[in-house]
């Protein structure tokens, strides 16, 4: 058989074709490789932290199953049982991948002293321990007990809180709980689910 360069760059191009015209059939062979990328992962149910639509995702993980191995994400799609999305992401949700193993992202949590001109990275212990005593200290100095003609309303207007989109009914449920137990009147979620 003889091919001419233009022909032939065609044919490269056009994938499963090109084995047709050798006198082969690659599709199975494709179809094989693409099935074979997450057919040893462990499946993962989340949601996309990004917007307010919570679209659920599946993220399939490698490595999870044998000691001293670190599990390594390898793929992440819709999930096509979820109500919301029926499997499918904008393009936010389908670059998830990538956010979950950019080496830029936060991984410890962080505070910015007063007055200090760069964030620090603290343990957990630590940042619950300070949010703790910081909490503790704003309520005890600001709680209102009464309001100005006698009502009792037992409230905490210094203090505010904002869920994710990723937080879970309940996760929500346990936060509220937590929050009118404080007093705090100024709570809101941004997920709409
Ligand atoms: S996939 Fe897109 S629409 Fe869905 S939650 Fe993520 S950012 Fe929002």
């Amino acid at each position: 058989m003889s091919l001419s360069r233009r022909q032939f760059f065609k044919v490269g191009l056009s994938g499963g074709a090109a084995g047709l015209l050798f006198g082969f059939d690659i599709k199975p062979a494709l179809a094989q490789s693409r099935g074979l990328k997450i057919a040893r992962t462990t499946e993962t149910h989340s949601i996309c932290p990004y917007c307010s639509v919570s679209c659920g995702v599946i993220i399939h993980t490698l490595g999870d199953k044998a000691k001293n191995v670190t599990p390594q994400v390898v793929h992440v799609e819709g999930d096509p049982d979820d109500p919301i999305n029926r499997g499918t992401l904008c393009p936010k949700g389908a670059s998830l991948y990538h956010d979950i193993l950019n080496d830029r992202r936060l991984l410890k949590p962080q505070v910015r002293r007063p007055g200090s001109d760069h964030w620090e990275d603290i343990p957990w212990d630590q940042a619950i321990s300070e949010i703790a005593r910081h909490v503790k200290k704003t309520r005890d100095e600001t709680f209102i007990e009464t309001d100005d003609k006698g009502n009792t309303v037992n409230r905490c207007e210094s203090i505010a809180w904002n869920g994710g989109c990723t937080d879970t009914n309940e996760i929500n449920y346990l936060i509220v709980k937590t929050m009118r137990s404080l007093g705090v009147c100024y709570l809101e979620n941004q997920a709409r689910v």
